[in-house]
């Protein structure tokens, strides 16, 4: 398989590859490699990225039998992982790039997106996931509900990151401080339930504040590790499309604490892909 690599976005880390045809005949007319590059010229356009089955199913060079598989550029979870991470640093150390906000990333995504990671993130006004970890347009799809609970709305999307979007990594993003973790502390010390709407999410925080107290973590920012935990646990147990994608490594779930004050985002829960 003539296969290169051809250069590397310095803010997407994301490497683009020269292709050959797996017709091998990348000089006949009839190969789709050929064509391909044709276009390339033709349109002035930047470097070829393409994967070699949508090569081979325009190719007409059909009588030559290959094995042909799917290359795709798309990043593994811990890669996923080191580059919000690295963002996450930028934003703490005050050396934010704020990449692909510009008009040339804009135009460059009207037909498609291809995001590294689902940030599923509590709605806080502070905790805005492409600020803190310095990304721009296209990079997350990002959802995010008070005190991330879940609901089927949260899973359908969250679904959709993962098999229509290929999105490697899920990361479930809590916060110190955390109003909607807090009004469930209160809650549950309380008895007294918040009016309307806001108590069902407190009824979908307590499972984490009452693990919490069951092992004698009282404060409300122990907690919120617990419900990043949790929250994590939970997707894998409620949607059989992101277990599954998880059992085969595509994708991975993790929890991240996010702390107001220095900016930080913590791992808290178990990351064996790193
Ligand atoms: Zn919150």
């Amino acid at each position: 398989m003539n296969l290169r690599r051809a250069g590397r976005n310095r803010y997407t880390d994301r490497w683009t590859w020269r292709v050959g045809c797996p017709c091998g005949r990348t000089r006949s007319n009839r190969c789709a490699f050929r064509v391909a590059q044709l276009e390339r010229v033709r349109n002035l356009a930047g470097p070829v990225e393409f994967s070699i089955y949508g090569l081979w199913s325009l190719c007409k060079n059909k009588d030559v039998p290959r094995k042909v598989r799917e290359v795709t550029t798309q990043i593994s979870p811990a890669e996923a992982w080191q580059r919000l991470l690295a963002g996450n640093k930028r934003f703490v150390s005050g050396d934010a790039l704020h990449p692909n906000q510009d008009a040339s990333r804009r135009s460059a995504l009207v037909d498609s997106q291809n995001p590294f990671a689902v940030i599923f993130g509590c709605s806080d006004s502070r905790l805005a996931a492409e600020i803190i970890f310095d990304l721009g347009l296209g990079d997350a799809f990002v959802v995010r509900t008070a005190g991330h609970v879940i609901d089927d709305a949260v899973l359908g999307s969250l679904e959709y990151g993962v098999s229509v979007l290929n999105t490697p990594l899920i990361v479930v993003l809590g916060h110190d401080n955390c109003g909607a973790v807090t009004a469930t502390k209160n809650a549950v010390e309380t008895g007294e339930m918040p009016p309307g709407f806001i108590r069902d999410l407190v009824e979908r925080i307590t499972p984490s504040v009452l693990t919490s107290l069951r092992e004698d973590k009282t404060d409300v920012n122990d907690m919120v590790v617990e419900h990043a935990k949790q929250t994590a646990a939970r997707l894998l147990e409620s949607s059989q499309v992101i277990s599954s994608a998880v059992d085969n490594s595509s994708t991975a779930v993790i929890g991240v604490a996010y702390r107001l004050e220095e900016g930080r985002a913590d791992l808290v829960s178990e990351f064996d892909m790193l």
